[in-house]
């Protein structure tokens, strides 16, 4: 048998690929980098709990960013563990070798699992999304406990060169030198206080140690005058602890209505507020928010669902739309978990079996705490119907009645008891004896339903109605087809059998008497009607229409106005 050989690489070509093919977004460059510095932190943390030559002051330990537009740089240093020479050569010379990776590997394996630690790093290729804006990319670092420092320094083109230098204190300062501007790309916009702050906030506002920068600002030299003065202080960018990882009994409605609207653009405060921590299986953190209106473009295509997607505290993404069915696609929130599979950018989901559990979850958390609405707070669960009821009836239309298990609970139709809204359940609770089917009707104006003939009648013998307004009401029944074991009835349809035995015998002989009649009749309307009868189903009406079995009246008006035959 031959010799196995290791594959070679074209460092410069994979160096290439990484940097111009693996992200989408440019921007993504400043997360990782802190990322990494968090987790070095985080690593010397760890190391001076078990090295007693190493005392580590928790509140000393952050992460600086500071910039130089005269000479167009951005800095991010760290007082984290730092590397010496070889691991700078072994950790930043080689491409997709995770030293965090390895640290992770060895904690887990020596069963130490400290809940100080959270390491972000798997991959080893987040620290080359620098080269997406940086032209020279500079690494100074001093190991922990060791005396010396060096200096790390690549272009991407060249490779790169390690010389030691001088570095007071432990850790790794980086220095991007911003590439020039283009017209596509503004990188000088990496040197604006605003910008950096922006993305602080969107991608590691949950770092755990604070990101500090310089910032200035004008104010009155003293109180009253008018006489300004530049004030530069360390201002912290980050908020360090998610909402979402706080003890519940210690968050007040009014951080939660304020972290909603903040995040999700809302001008109102949410209806409802679903937080949850799931350990098992799968772990994660919830934080999910019902609005209180529909957003103006929710039954548009415009609107897109989905839940933002931390990982570790960290952003990945905005809009993970496979954590929310359809059919609660008004709810807005995010999903923080350190059990997701992420792909190599960081910026997608592998579509896994965790990611599965965790919708799962998340879609019975939900149904759940509407059923505890709907139960508790009437008059709450009423407004949900108000703002969001047609999703759940489309939700039961679509997938053919699919997920009728999880949504027929919380529908709600318009009744002829008490012409208030009533779910599925309430109406069986009160059939009659004798009764079984639930009888409905439908049309745009609950005023005439109420007036139908039909109706008259069916409420005259004691029955209540369900009247469905919405286009896609009586679809949903249909797919349907039952509920708790009672079949729906169209009252304007077919056959209603209400009549007694000697109701049925009286119009057998009215029947008889007007035969010519009739048949008269039904002759002058053969092309517009398929029988003529004697009808049970009017009280003070003289005369009614009615449909055969099949598709109603109502469904087939709603059809033809459809483009695609769809409601
Ligand atoms: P990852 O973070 O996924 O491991 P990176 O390419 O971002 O991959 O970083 C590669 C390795 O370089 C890290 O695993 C870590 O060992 C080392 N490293 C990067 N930045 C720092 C830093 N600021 N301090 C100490 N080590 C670092
Ligand atoms: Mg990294």
């Amino acid at each position: 048998m031959s010799k196995k050989k290791a594959f070679k690489a074209e460092s410069k070509r994979l160096l290439d690929l990484m940097i111009n093919s693996i992200y989408t977004h440019k921007e993504i460059f400043l997360r990782e980098l802190i990322s990494n510095a968090s987790d070095a932190i985080d690593k010397y943390y760890y190391l001076s709990l078990s090295d007693e030559n190493i005392t580590a002051d928790r509140s000393a330990l952050k992460i600086q960013l500071s910039v130089d537009k005269e000479h167009r740089t951005l800095t991010i240093s760290d007082n984290g563990i730092g590397m010496n020479k070889d691991e700078l050569e072994e950790n930043l010379g080689t491409i997709a070798k995770s030293g965090s990776l390895a640290f992770k590997e060895k904690m887990e394996a020596e069963e130490k699992n400290d809940e100080d630690v959270d390491i972000i790093g798997q991959f080893g290729v987040g620290f080359y999304s620098a080269f997406m804006v940086a032209s020279d990319v500079v690494v100074e670092s001093r190991k922990a406990g060791e005396e010396e420092a060096y200096r790390w320094e690549s272009n991407a083109v060249d490779g790169y060169t390690i010389d030691k230098c001088e570095k007071a204190e432990h850790g790794t300062t980086i220095t991007l030198v911003l590439k020039e501007d283009s017209e596509d790309e503004k990188y000088s916009q990496y040197l604006e206080t605003y910008e950096i702050e922006n993305l602080i906030k969107k991608y590691s506002d949950y770092i755990r140690y604070p990101i500090t920068m310089f910032v200035s600002h004008e104010e009155p030299k003293e109180e009253g005058s008018e006489e300004m003065q530049l004030v530069v202080e360390e201002k912290t960018l980050n908020s360090m602890v998610p909402l979402w990882k706080r003890n519940k009994s210690e968050i007040t409605k009014e951080e939660y209505n304020e972290f909603y609207k903040n995040k999700f653009n809302d001008y109102m405060d949410p209806q409802k507020v679903i937080h949850t921590h799931v350990e098992g299986s799968v772990n994660f953190d919830t934080l999910l928010f019902i609005p209180s209106k529909a957003p103006y473009n929710y039954y548009s295509n415009e609107y897109e669902k989905g839940l933002q997607l931390y990982s570790r505290g960290v952003f990945i993404m905005d809009k993970a739309s496979e954590l929310i069915p359809e059919y609660f696609r008004f709810v807005r929130g995010l999903v923080d978990s350190q059990d997701l599979s992420l792909n190599i950018s960081r910026e997608m989901l592998q579509h896994d079996r965790q990611l599965k559990a965790i919708a799962s979850k998340i879609e019975k958390k939900i149904k759940s705490e509407l059923v505890n609405m709907l139960k508790n707070d009437r008059e709450e669960y009423e407004k949900f119907w108000k703002n969001f009821g047609l999703q759940i009836k489309f939700g039961i239309y679509n997938d053919y009645g699919m997920h009728k298990e999880m949504l027929q609970d919380l529908l709600m139709f318009t009744s002829s008891h008490e012409m208030k809204l009533t779910t599925l359940d309430e109406y069986v609770s009160r059939m009659k004896e004798g009764q079984d089917v639930i009888y409905y009707v439908a049309g745009d104006n609950l005023d005439k339903l109420d007036k139908l003939p039909s109706a008259e009648l069916v409420k005259d013998k004691g029955y209540e109605i369900l009247y469905l307004t919405d286009n896609v009401d009586e679809f949903a029944l249909q797919v349907m087809m039952n509920y708790q074991e009672k079949n729906f009835k169209n009252i304007a349809q077919g056959d209603l059998n209400l009549e007694s035995e000697e109701e049925k015998k009286e119009i057998e002989e009215k029947a008889e008497e007007n035969k010519d009649m009739l048949s008269d009749l039904k002759e002058t309307l053969k092309d517009k009607v398929s029988d003529v009868v004697i009808s049970t189903r009017l009280k003070s009406h003289p005369v009614c229409l009615s449909a055969g079995e099949g598709m109603s009246f109502e469904m087939e008006k709603v059809l033809s106005q459809m483009p695609e035959g769809n409601p």
